[in-house]
């Protein structure tokens, strides 16, 4: 089955310097991946990367190639101008910003912004075909019709962010980028839309790129996962498998971050450091400064590569059979 969307050698420079360098990977029809990471990493510059929507004073290059269903041939973004893109989005590849507040024009009813989009994306223009298809999505994401008559002030929070998904499907796109859908909600609202999210991928057959530094949520929703690391994808693979058997000391110790429910009381263990300026990353592996198994060995780069089936590490030492004890391998390596 070819894949729905291929991402090759993508790079996004400021000034001659990487904020993205060299990521790779695939998406298939109906599929979810997940973006994770801290701050800083690339997630948000690669979505949108992806839609051609990067400030002026980045550069962008690599190849990006979209297979929606019935196009006739193969979509190249990376060669798209302007005008090109501007039939891409909406249509076939969508974005759910962050922060649903900021993304809607707080003067203007949100049955307007919606039929703007719908007009200027989608071969619906008729008034009664567009009220039609905007009832439906408010259907579908679970609103009040009545709610379309409303400006965003008038929402709360979760509903804005229904209504952002909602405006990401008028124009029944093949791929859905949503940006930290949950960041500002609380976790009742964070649990509806993550449910919602996953019930239109299934009704509706969405591939989805969610980015989120909360693994938790991730891992509810995606089917696979990339770690991203300084500008690259340092581990990916089955969201499974990459939860059960990490294979990168990066991803092990966001996952050993994570509070247990259960468990002792006490605060998760941090992970040492910051993340390196992407404009001078360290020598060799880039998380070689706050890996507590750094070796000699760190001070060349390690390339992705497959270490289990179907899950790629950027380690020289994968795959780890069994982690030793972070702190004790920390001390071992400062006496050496
Ligand atoms: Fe740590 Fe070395 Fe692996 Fe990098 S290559 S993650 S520094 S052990």
């Amino acid at each position: 089955m070819t894949s729905l969307l291929e991402v090759s050698d993508l790079r996004v420079t400021h000034r001659g310097s990487p904020i993205v360098d060299g990521v790779d990977f695939k998406l298939d029809r109906g599929e979810a991946l997940g973006l994770a990471g801290e701050s800083g990493c690339g997630k948000t510059t690669t979505a949108l990367a992806l839609m051609k929507l990067l400030p002026p004073a980045l550069t962008q290059s690599g190849s990006m190639t979209l297979r929606p269903e019935g196009a006739e041939e193969p979509i190249n973004l990376g060669r798209r101008t302007e005008a090109g893109m501007q039939l891409v989005r909406w249509r076939h590849i969508s974005l759910v910003f962050q922060g649903a507040m900021n993304s809607l024009d707080p003067v203007q009813r949100i049955d307007a912004q919606m039929a703007e989009a719908i007009r200027l994306h989608s071969d619906q223009k008729g008034g009664k075909e567009v009220g039609r298809k905007i009832s439906d999505l408010f259907k579908t994401v679970g609103l009040p019709v009545s709610a379309a008559r409303r400006y965003p002030h008038e929402l709360s929070g979760g509903q804005r962010q229904r209504v952002m998904i909602a405006l990401a499907l008028c124009c029944d796109p093949s791929l859905v980028i949503a940006d930290e859908p949950t960041t500002a909600l609380d976790v009742v609202m964070q649990a509806q839309v993550l449910q919602l999210l996953e019930r239109l991928r299934e009704s509706l057959g969405l591939a989805l790129i969610l980015i989120s530094h909360d693994l938790g949520v991730l891992g509810e929703t995606c089917d696979r996962i990339a770690i991203m690391y300084a500008g690259r994808i340092v581990e990916t693979g089955p969201v499974r498998s990459v939860f059960d058997d990490p294979q990168h000391p990066y991803t092990k110790l966001l996952l050993d971050s994570l509070p247990v429910i259960g468990g002792e009381r006490g605060l998760a263990p941090p992970i040492p450091g910051a993340p390196p300026d992407p404009g001078s990353p360290p020598e060799g592996c880039r998380f070689r400064p706050r890996c507590p198994y750094a070796k000699d060995e760190c001070l060349a780069d390690p390339p992705l590569r497959e270490v289990a089936k179907g899950q790629s590490a950027a380690c020289h030492f994968a795959p780890w059979k069994k982690w030793p004890d972070p702190r004790a391998a920390a001390a071992a390596g400062k006496k050496a």
